[in-house]
């Protein structure tokens, strides 16, 4: 396994790739679990070579204390990356990608930007766009690989490659959870025990939902969650949602298209996101 901090060398690495090499690629901002891993391991049976990026990008945090606080994990990563084969890994600084220029450019996502986490972490998509918009530049691959865990993300990825013209495949892939349904999150080892152990109410309530929604309106379920999580004390609901899988604006009622709950909430300080297909 090979691991390169600068730009340079890692683009005259895949550079000097015999034609016809198929390169996936999974970008991370390290800390990384199982979840990462299944992405990782779907890469490596669809392409000849996997190119996966550790960088915590300080334009996607619109909250300072998360970023100085974002778990770093280094050495364990590399160790993880080689037991599954991974072929490349790319570590820039923040000065590597931006210079001196630690800027998000803004763009224009047809709106999927507005909805959900949009609306709590401001600017937040802008640096995700910023930098998997940099980071294809410099990798170039043929397919990239994305977890539905964060479901907004990769639609919002999704229509950056489609409107910029980007010659890559956008992959989504399944949430991964641990045996008790909480979705695979590096933050979840920052919960308390006590917070530990309450969040698997949040994926029981999405697939309770999911059985609502053969019989329920959309605005039913809404309301019988937010009474849901009242008799939560150690989870504080922040948004609960259907919504359209392309657009992602919420529904009133059932409708042909491929609809999605979507659900964030603060297990004390730490916010944790899931999501389930209906
Ligand atoms: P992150 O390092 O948190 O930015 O995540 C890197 C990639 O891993 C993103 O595409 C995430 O959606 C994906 N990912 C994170 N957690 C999971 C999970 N539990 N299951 C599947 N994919 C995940």
């Amino acid at each position: 396994m090979l691991v390169f901090a600068k730009i340079k060398s890692v683009q005259q690495k895949i550079k000097s790739l015999k034609k016809g090499t198929s390169v996936g690629f999974v970008p991370t901002m390290g800390a990384l679990h199982k979840g990462h891993l299944s992405l990782i391991e779907q890469a490596k049976r669809e392409n000849d070579i996997v190119v996966v990026s550790i960088f915590v990008n300080p334009t996607q945090f619109n909250k300072k204390e998360d970023l100085v606080n974002y778990p770093k994990t280094i050495d364990s990563d590399l160790s993880l990356l080689k037991s599954v084969y991974c072929d490349l890994v790319f570590t820039p600084t923040a000065e590597e990608i931006y210079s001196n220029n630690i800027q998000s450019q803004l763009f224009n996502f047809d709106g999927l930007e507005h909805q959900m986490e949009g609306k709590f972490r401001d600017g937040h998509f802008d640096g995700v766009g910023t930098i998997v918009k940099r980071l294809f530049e410099i990798v170039t691959p043929h397919k990239a690989y994305f977890g539905e865990k964060d479901f907004q993300q990769l639609q919002i990825i999704k229509k950056m490659v489609q409107k910029n013209q980007i010659p890559v495949k956008v992959i989504g892939c399944d949430i991964f959870r641990e045996n008790d349904g909480l979705a695979m999150s590096s933050r979840n080892e920052r919960l308390t025990k006590e917070h530990r152990n309450a969040a698997p109410f949040i994926y029981k309530t999405l697939k309770q939902a999911k059985i609502e929604f053969g019989t329920k309106s959309a605005l039913e379920i809404v309301d019988w969650v937010e009474n849901e999580f009242k008799n939560q004390p150690l989870l504080e609901l922040e948004y609960f949602e259907i919504a359209d899988e392309e657009t992602l604006q919420p529904i009133k009622n059932k409708n042909s298209a491929k609809n999605r709950a979507f659900i964030a909430v603060f297990a004390g300080k730490i916010r944790l996101i899931d999501n389930i297909s209906l």
